[in-house]
């Protein structure tokens, strides 16, 4: 094998840019030649592919977002379009191909690999939701972000004896939301994966009252409901005012955390390791501080779960 290929597709995380980086100098060191395909999948239609050097990918390793650009593209969900795809591959005699990503990035690298063009999918997305993996690349940095903005919304709902509800991202995942509402003290943390009632947190504002608490902050993840509903729930049912925080795409952005660029480079390291020994259709992941890497189609069978005992230790401190 002489030369690969490696794409970001799906949602941007911070961290991406350090894997691209990390794919590109270790192809590049056991003699490779790496191509950056530019737009994800869409690139890849259209051919937009170009040829990195070791130069290409200097003073990104602290870069949020990706010096690839991402896109999401219907046509590649169409065996036509992937053709056309491995085709432009063929055309630049590329052999083997890197996506970063998240599941739905897999699915078409799961694609094709299953054609018979050799695909590693490394696992980038701020939800954490990747079976097989503990961590994705970008958790830990949105993680921090959210950490930051309960911290100072906190100071304004202790000053005016406030109830403050904030929206995380996550789609289905509730990681965010849960370590972050772990992390910042929350008094409640709402996830899809333990969806607890709403008399249940109401019940707890009035604990906490009772103590003579008179603020709390409340963690709630996209995949449960938005923050505005979960307001007007409370005000209906528990006469509760509250004040609602959305905080959006600030998430997805932002210098890596060291975490993070470590995370990448393992990561995307590991990527190029599976080429050069002639593996296909794998992620790779980290579990137990261990890179390992499994079949993309055993992954994707799997669904994605929160840690049961952190769910179970964020209740209990939380009293
Ligand atoms: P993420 O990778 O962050 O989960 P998406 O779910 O939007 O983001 O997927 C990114 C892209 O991966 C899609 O726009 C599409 O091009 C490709 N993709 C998703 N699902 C499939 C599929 N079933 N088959 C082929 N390609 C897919």
């Amino acid at each position: 094998m002489k030369r690969i290929g490696v794409l970001t597709s799906g949602g941007d995380a911070p961290g991406m840019n350090a894997a691209i980086r990390s794919v590109v100098r270790k192809g590049i060191y056991h003699g490779l030649e790496v191509y950056g395909i530019f737009h994800g999948y869409s690139g890849l239609i259209s051919g937009n592919i170009k040829k990195l050097e070791v130069g290409s990918v200097g003073d990104i390793v602290q870069r949020g977002g990706t010096m690839l650009y991402s896109a999401r593209c219907e046509e590649f969900k169409t065996p036509e379009g992937r053709q056309k795809g491995i085709e432009q591959l063929n055309k630049f005699g590329i052999e083997a191909l890197v996506v970063i990503g998240g599941d739905g990035s897999f699915r078409g690298a799961e694609k094709l690999s299953e054609s018979g063009f050799p695909t590693i999918g490394v696992p980038g997305t701020i939800d954490n939701d990747i079976p097989g993996t503990d961590f994705t690349i970008g958790f830990d940095t949105a993680l921090n972000t959210v950490i930051d903005a309960i911290d100072k919304i906190r100071d304004t709902a202790t000053s005016h004896d406030r109830t403050f509800i904030i929206e995380v991202m996550g789609r289905d995942a509730g990681d965010i939301a849960l370590w972050s509402g772990l992390a910042g003290g929350a008094e409640s943390i709402l996830i899809p994966e333990n969806p607890k009632e709403i008399d249940q947190v109401i019940s707890r504002i009035e604990q906490g009252h009772a103590r003579g608490k008179k603020h709390s902050i409340i963690v709630v993840a996209e995949g449960v409901s938005s923050a505005g509903a979960i307001a007007e729930q409370l005000k209906k049912q528990g006469n509760i005012e509250t004040r609602v925080t959305v905080l959006g795409h600030i998430q997805r952005g932002g210098s890596p955390t060291a975490y993070d660029r470590v995370l990448a480079s393992r990561l995307g390291g590991k990527a190029v390791e599976l080429l050069l020994n002639g593996e296909a259709g794998k992620m790779v992941g980290i579990q137990n501080n261990r890179i390992v890497s499994h079949s993309i189609g055993d992954i994707l069978k799997e669904k994605h779960c929160c840690d049961d005992e952190l769910i179970t230790l964020a209740r209990e401190l939380s009293i």
